[in-house]
């Protein structure tokens, strides 16, 4: 009775014994995978950094929300993640100045030449050395020393009331001094840099004594004093404040193009001409920081912006016009795009920026 016990206490210790040496083996394997696996993650986080630390900052002056489309396109196909401030484009140029060497901004896009000009002249801008911008971007709208680039266009028309107005009775900027629109013109405030813009324009086209003359008795012809956006001045034709609106196109061709309810069916669009000036035509348009860390990245978002396929998307869901010519757009866009253009340099326009906001000023264009 005795040995038997002693045989199973025996067996017992053995049992335990080899119970202990597996579980040291297992231990051991177990310490070996946890090695492996934490090499692997390791390598998985090396990939992961090494993709994710390609990055470019933009300060726009265009809402991220009308961008993300073209954004969103960005990142995927360069797998470089956009970060995007926007605000007025006076705000983001003091506040580049501000950072100085320690600014985050890579570009700054604009939308209005008289800006970037601006930009280039507080010196927040570098040279580009890009070919492709040169060949894609015709020479009136980019800086004519490439410390700037337009990508895409849009023009400053006249809409008007079609049951008050006759289109043969539309001519150029010019006629909208004339005595017959007198109470009628709908426009927005002459701190706004499109009709700075425009006011430039028409004096490297007309003169500036022209210009003079025309803009003492355009102000006289405003049938409220300026006030609001561009929307604002559409809305009022609509509701019959006045008979015609200076605008730029894509507020109009959106509206028109999102005119469910028919409120502005009566409204029309017109491009201004005559023998001297064609329709004004203004940018969109971007420029590196001079202190940008990601240069790189930065000239590549401005290569993409011009492709044939961010051109595309930038006149179809923006409603401007793209920079280069023969790109096929929807038959909305088509209908409103067979214009004669307005063919100043847009570096020459910017420099009259000054005058401009002067000569409007003596006039009393508030
Ligand atoms: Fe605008």
């Amino acid at each position: 009775m005795r040995m038997i016990i002693n045989v199973n206490k025996n067996n017992y210790y053995l049992h335990f014994l080899l119970f202990l040496v597996n579980l040291y083996e297992i231990l051991l394997i177990m310490k070996l995978l946890l090695k492996y696996f934490l090499i692997l993650l390791n390598f998985l986080l090396l990939i992961s950094y090494s993709y994710s630390k390609e990055e470019l900052n933009i300060y726009s002056a265009r809402q991220e929300v009308l961008m993300r489309p073209l954004l969103d396109l960005f990142e995927n196909k360069f797998n470089i993640k956009i970060n995007m401030i926007s605000a007025k484009a006076n705000q983001l140029i003091n506040r580049i100045l501000q950072e100085g060497d320690f600014t985050k901004a890579d570009l700054l896009l604009t939308t209005d030449v008289g800006r970037l000009h601006l930009a280039k002249e507080k010196n927040i801008f570098q040279k580009i050395d890009s070919t492709s911008l040169i060949n894609l971007i015709p020479k009136n709208y980019r800086d004519e020393e490439n410390y700037w680039f337009g990508v895409s266009l849009r023009a400053r028309i006249i809409v008007y009331d079609s049951n008050k107005v006759n289109e043969s009775s539309l001519k150029g900027y010019l006629d909208l001094a004339n005595s017959k629109w007198t109470d009628n013109i709908l426009v927005r405030s002459s701190s706004n840099v499109y009709n700075q813009s425009l006011i430039s324009a028409m004096t490297i086209n007309y003169g500036e004594s022209e210009v003079k003359k025309f803009l003492e008795k355009f102000i006289n012809n405003f049938a409220r004093k300026p006030s609001g956006g561009d929307r604002d001045q559409i809305r009022a034709v609509a509701s019959g404040e006045g008979d015609i609106a200076l605008v730029n196109s894509y507020y109009f061709l959106k509206m028109k193009n999102q005119d469910e309810g028919e409120k502005i069916k009566h409204v029309l669009g017109y491009f201004p001409q005559d023998s001297i000036m064609k329709t004004h035509i203004n940018i969109s348009g971007v420029g590196v920081i001079k202190n940008s860390k990601n240069k790189k990245n930065a000239i590549k978002f401005i290569e993409f912006l011009v492709s044939n396929e961010a051109q595309k998307i930038y006149a179809e869901i923006n409603y401007e016009y793209p920079i280069r010519k023969n790109i096929m757009l929807n038959n909305f866009m088509q209908k409103y795009n067979n214009f004669e253009k307005d063919d100043i340099n847009l570096s020459d326009l910017a420099k009259q920026n000054k005058k401009s906001i002067m000569l409007m000023d003596i006039a009393g264009w508030q």
